[in-house]
């Protein structure tokens, strides 16, 4: 079997298409422009790349970012008031702090001190609960992308034994929250596997689903699957450089082995990594009609 490549890039491009669509209607309609404002400390090679490519996509969608850079010193309690600035200021809808902060920032109190009306990452205690019940205003970018990506693809979760190798914050432990709601798009069997998994293979090769978000190159090999899954990598890892001397990228699936066995596989990089900056957009416009329904 050769899989059937799952494209994010194509599926984000669709979304982003209605977006647009939906913020000149903000406009015309409420006069509103949904605002974004994005902030970068520190210099951390990767998270220059997401931000530059967050701030060129809001350019493209009509959506007005604002743009905050500060050096690796930047004082915590100088990114608290500034949170507190924006929280206040009506032209910013949403607010999004780049992650990882340098190690002298309180991640956790930065994330908390966002307005959870702005917290467009969906990362803040209240959306975290809000999520949990089944009552999202701002679902977390990752995982929504890789949901959007199984509804999309018309692949049916209801049912199925998912596998889920992660258990961020950010990425595995809110998918599994996701996946598991009584919801379309959901309704699946989820079990999660981290470090502290014993005999992980013998959890992947049950999977209908496998979602890799595990920060390690190849860590799923086309040994620990069994025909017909369906594989969505979220690992992006950087693995030297092109001719071009851009970052060359691989996912947490090696790719060639998996996709001999898989139904279908989504391809790193145009895989998750265009549905994240698409979804974050979506939040972003959710966040400006929110505020018109106040
Ligand atoms: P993270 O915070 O480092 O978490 C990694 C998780 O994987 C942890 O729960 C860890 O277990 C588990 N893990 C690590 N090695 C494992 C192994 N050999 N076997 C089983 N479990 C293992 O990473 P993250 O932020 O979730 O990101 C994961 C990957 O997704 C990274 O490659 C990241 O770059 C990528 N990512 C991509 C996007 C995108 O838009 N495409 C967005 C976010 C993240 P323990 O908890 O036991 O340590």
């Amino acid at each position: 079997m050769t899989a059937r490549i799952l494209s994010g890039k194509e599926i984000a491009k669709d979304i982003r298409k209605d977006l647009k669509a939906e913020i000149e209607e903000l406009k015309a309609k409420h006069g509103i422009t949904p605002g974004l404002a994005v902030v970068l400390v520190g210099e951390d090679p990767a998270s220059q790349v997401y931000v530059r490519s967050k701030v060129k996509t809001c350019e493209r969608l009509g959506v007005n970012s604002i743009e905050h850079r500060f050096d690796k010193d930047y004082p915590e309690s100088d990114l608290l008031a500034l949170i507190d600035e924006m929280n206040g200021d009506d032209s910013i809808h949403g607010i999004l702090v780049q992650l990882p902060l340098p190690k002298h920032i309180d991640e956790e109190k930065v994330l908390i001190r966002i307005r959870p009306d702005k917290d467009v990452d969906g990362f803040h205690p209240t959306n975290v609960g809000k999520m949990l019940v089944g009552k999202p205003d701002f679902l977390p970018c990752t995982p929504h992308g890789c949901q959007q990506i199984l509804m999309r693809s018309g692949i049916e979760t209801e049912g199925k034994e998912v596998v889920i190798v992660g258990r961020s914050n950010i990425v595995g432990k809110p998918l599994a929250a996701i996946l598991v709601q009584k919801a379309k798009g959901a309704n699946a069997t989820v079990t999660i596997c981290h470090t502290r998994t014993k005999n992980m293979a013998e959890h992947t090769r049950r999977a209908d689903i496998l979602i890799v978000a595990a920060g390690v190159p190849k860590a799923v090999t086309g040994d620990m699957v069994k025909e017909g899954v369906v594989v969505i990598d979220v690992g992006v890892n950087r693995i030297g450089k092109t001719e071009s001397g851009k970052d060359k990228l691989c996912g947490d699936v090696d790719f060639d082995t998996v996709r001999e066995k898989a139904a279908a596989i989504t391809p790193v990089p145009g895989g998750v990594g265009p549905m994240t900056i698409t979804m974050l957009m979506m939040n972003t416009v959710r966040a400006a009609k929110l505020r018109i329904k106040q």
